[in-house]
């Protein structure tokens, strides 16, 4: 703790983002989304989910999803309960046959390991790791049937280029955080996996899957081989709701409402490479600021790693004349920025600054401004 109470700061209103939430999930949710969601209202809210409302609700969500995407025909976006946690656990039900291949470089990219590595019915899973802030390389391997990548990981703000290991390799996603922020091509994935409080500004509960036409078929291979699955966990079941328009079990209304909201307005902006190039924008903020200050340097050494959806920045400690990260969240707190705190596991000196699409640039360089007041202020 510095000599200043980190709390007693006071930023100059016109330093101040128009908006404080730099979160990494939930994250900012934009005025309009919520207009939309009190417009749903009677029409919507309070309505059954196995009639026309909330079923052309799903159905507008998967089809902006399929447009925003770039999907080739045969695609599906299969949907159900549970947020991208609960989608390892269907995965390791539903997708991997026998062996999986996991490339671990961060908190979520090790839980679907363990969550394969824990399955009575699967062989141990092959893991790649690398030091946290890069990421490691895949090797084709002939016994192994499903690759697990992970776009980007945001315990450490590390991106990867989507490329199967081989033409005829199975590769599915971790996209939570990346979709609808990142660019993929679907010719080098089969599945690519996300939840909805990220990128698309909503409510978490809820997993959604693009599926490849090969993955539908691994689906319905592997439902039709007797593995036992449960059934809330069972990807054919949720298969057949999703072309259905519906969900196996109640899905909240409200994050429905929140994500299809954004997504039209993501496919208005010019869809994922508009909506890319708003968070690149934001990221060259952030990272160049860093690269120019002395206390500040970005986490990921390699620039082609660095995301474009969550940065992560390196301040020098307070025992090396720079000063202690969660003292700059706390002033930053105070004046209404809120989540820029680093991934705690992680343990470093850092601040985290998720730059979804619905963060505005500006938004970006205003937070800088701000650091740098504190900072000066914090300084010894
Ligand atoms: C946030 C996040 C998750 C967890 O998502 P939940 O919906 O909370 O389960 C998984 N993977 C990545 C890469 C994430 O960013």
């Amino acid at each position: 703790m510095s000599a200043t109470d980190p709390r007693s700061i006071r930023l100059d209103q016109h330093l101040l983002p128009g908006d404080g939430r730099f979160g990494c999930g939930p994250s900012k949710v934009r005025p309009e989304q919520l207009a939309d969601l009190a417009a749903a209202g009677r029409g919507l809210l309070g309505t059954s989910h196995r009639q026309a409302p909330v079923k052309n609700l799903v159905g507008s969500v998967r089809s902006g999803l399929a447009s925003l995407f770039g999907l080739p025909d045969g695609w599906q976006i299969v949907l159900g309960n549970g947020g991208s946690t609960v989608f390892w656990d269907v995965a390791t039900f539903g997708l991997i046959e026998n062996l999986s291949q996991h490339l671990v470089f961060g908190e979520f990219s090790s839980k679907f390991a363990q969550a394969a590595a824990a399955a009575p019915h699967l062989a141990d899973p092959l893991v790649i790791d690398s030091a946290p802030g890069t990421h490691p390389r895949a090797v084709a391997t002939t016994e192994v049937d499903t690759y697990a990548f992970t776009h980007n990981e945001t315990s450490t703000g590390v991106m990867m280029d989507l490329r199967r290991p081989d033409e005829s390799s199975f590769v599915v996603v971790d996209a939570t955080s990346a979709a609808g922020g990142l660019l993929w091509d679907p010719s080098q994935v089969d599945v690519y996996y996300f939840a909805p409080q990220k990128c698309f500004a909503s409510d978490g509960g809820l997993w959604l899957a693009a599926c490849s036409p090969t993955a539908i078929e691994r689906i319905e291979r592997i439902a039709a081989s007797g593995r036992w699955v449960p059934a809330s966990l069972d990807l054919k079941i949720a298969l057949d709701n999703s072309r259905a328009d519906q969900t196996y079990n109640t899905p909240a209304l409200a994050t429905l409402v929140l994500l299809e909201s954004q997504l039209r307005w993501m496919n208005e902006l010019g869809g994922l490479a508009a909506c890319n190039a708003r968070c690149r924008q934001s990221a060259s903020i952030i990272y160049s600021w860093a690269e120019s200050r002395p206390w500040a340097t970005p986490f990921v050494a390699d620039p082609a790693q660095r995301s474009e959806v969550v940065a992560t920045i390196d301040i020098t400690t307070a025992s090396d004349g720079g000063v202690d990260a969660n003292d700059i969240c706390a002033a930053l707190l105070a004046n209404g920025i809120v989540d820029t705190d680093s991934y705690r596991k992680l343990g470093r000196n850092q601040l985290r600054i998720g730059m979804f699409p619905a963060v505005e640039p500006d938004d970006v360089r205003a937070l800088t401004a701000c650091i740098d007041a504190v900072v000066e202020r914090l300084r010894p």
